[in-house]
């Protein structure tokens, strides 16, 4: 058994209003207990009109619920109409910001670049990458999923310093398996978790790669979560649809009962 902390992120997407979010994150709330949050991290990355909502309930009902966001602009402030800052998270008691998601690299255009540039922001203001990575449906199919992914991970993460390793999380989710109800195998996913661990190394080196959280995701579900979070690899789940259901996602946390 790894000591790595296992960590549980909801991604809403575009998904839910500030009175909806309240109310989902309530509803979570209720159905989780003590023990459930133990030992674990539970993270939900609501859009960015929420956050500050859920801070306020967060902080009053002390829940153990980290605020993650879906984005960033790498810049700390200027002339970028529509963006929200890294510092501006920060203010909002966000820990964590997802960093290259594929709908953001496949529908805005994000290259390894910007995702490099968005990483060094997180981190410079003291908040935790969650950074993703995975191949298209075209690529695995053509043998190349490892190399793709060894290659997000290079561009993403270079000049990238990683000093404490829980301050950084790689999310591998292979994009045919992402809103399409079409897991990975668990053989499939531990490859390349495992690989991504392996190109870590090679990036920084094996004690740092043995630290950092690797989660998968792609359609996790209460049904598949156990035996995902069994593979040696697998330190966690970035879950998007199921995320949305209060029940669903409170079944996920709580995989280990
Ligand atoms: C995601 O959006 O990161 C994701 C994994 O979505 P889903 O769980 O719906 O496949």
């Amino acid at each position: 058994m790894s000591d790595r902390t296992p960590i549980i992120a909801g991604n809403w997407k575009m998904h839910r209003d500030h009175l909806e979010a309240i109310q989902l994150v309530q509803k979570l709330a209720y159905h989780l207990d003590g023990a459930d949050y133990e030992g674990q991290e539970v993270v939900v990355c609501p859009p960015f009109i929420s956050l500050r909502s859920l801070q306020t309930l967060i902080q009053s009902d002390k829940l153990a619920i980290a605020l993650g966001a879906q984005n960033c602009h790498a810049e700390d402030e200027g002339a970028f109409t529509g963006e929200i800052a890294a510092p501006m998270l920060a203010r909002l008691d966000v820990r964590y910001v997802i960093a290259g998601h594929s709908e953001r690299r496949a529908l805005f255009g994000e290259t390894d670049e910007v995702v490099n540039a968005k990483v060094k922001a997180i981190q410079s203001h003291g908040m935790r990458p969650i950074l993703c990575v995975g191949e298209t449906l075209e690529e695995r199919e053509a043998g190349r999923a490892v190399e793709v992914v060894t290659e997000q991970l290079r561009g993403s993460l270079a000049g990238v310093r990683v000093a404490d390793p829980e301050s950084l999380v790689v999310a591998y989710e292979p994009v045919w398996a992402i809103g399409t109800g079409r897991t990975a195998l668990p053989e499939d996913a531990q490859e390349l978790c495992g690989a991504v661990r392996t190109e870590l190394a090679s990036i920084y080196d094996a004690d740092t790669a043995a630290g950092i959280r690797v989660q998968y995701g792609g359609s996790v579900k209460p049904g598949n979560v156990r035996e995902l979070m069994a593979l040696p690899d697998v330190d966690g789940a970035l879950v998007g649809g199921a995320s949305l259901s209060s029940e669903d996602f409170a079944l996920i946390v709580a995989h280990r009962r």
